[in-house]
């Protein structure tokens, strides 16, 4: 799933995954769980998410080789936040050797919306549902649909980290979109409109794919 910050990847990835039964692989929600841990993997990100920028491709690619050898991925998995650079792509093509074919869905979002995304999105901590206060708040004020547990909101959603984020969306990351047009791989997706509107189309096109 490719898209820039706040383009929806983690709400379309969750949809996705749900619809076909298969593992959500979100590199940020690993990312985010090892600094809660403090577990050294978490150390070694940490200064990095905080500022908005990319952990190293070594860490990362490491992290996702790991999690892609669990049985639960062997029929398919989706992976939300990887690749971000050209590095990392030409590891998962290494990866993926032999193993399965790639389909990457390219979430197009108009840059003006990006930001009251960002700005507005809450999260369960016990669920991981998403919430944004502006397009879609939860029934109760601050508190999650399903667990009742009071949302939360990400650090690195201020306003400075974000603009960090979109630059390193534009050098890191938005060469992809030519890595992958290039092989016929890339399907782009209109999603300025409602999640589940979205999903359907995403779901309809992994199902003719
Ligand atoms: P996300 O939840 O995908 O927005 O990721 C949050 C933060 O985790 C990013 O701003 C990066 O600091 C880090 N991160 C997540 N995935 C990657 C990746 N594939 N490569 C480098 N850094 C990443």
């Amino acid at each position: 799933m490719l898209g820039a910050p706040g383009a929806g990847k983690g709400t379309q990835a969750r949809g996705v995954a749900e619809c076909f039964g298969i593992p959500h692989i979100s590199t940020g929600d690993i990312l985010r769980e090892a600094v809660a841990k403090r577990l050294p993997l978490g150390l070694a990100a940490q200064q990095e998410m905080e500022a908005g920028r990319l952990v190293s491709d070594k860490v990362v690619c490491g992290l996702v080789k790991e999690r892609l050898q669990r049985p639960d991925a062997v029929s398919g998995f989706i992976l939300d936040g990887f690749p971000r650079t050209l590095v990392q792509a030409r590891y998962l093509d290494r990866l993926l050797r032999g193993r399965a074919d790639l389909l990457v869905l390219n979430l197009r979002v108009d840059p003006e919306l990006l930001v009251k995304r960002l700005t507005g999105r809450r999260s369960c901590p016990v669920c991981g549902q998403i919430y944004n206060i502006y397009f879609n708040p939860p029934r109760q004020e601050g508190r999650c649909d399903r667990e009742s547990a009071k949302l939360v909101y990400r650090s690195d959603d201020n306003e400075q980290t974000i603009r960090q984020r979109f630059m390193a969306y534009e050098h890191g990351t938005k060469p992809l979109i030519e890595y992958y047009g290039r092989r016929n791989l890339l399907h782009d997706f209109d999603a300025d409109g409602a999640p589940e509107t979205i999903t359907r189309q995403l779901c309809e096109c992994l199902r003719k794919a």
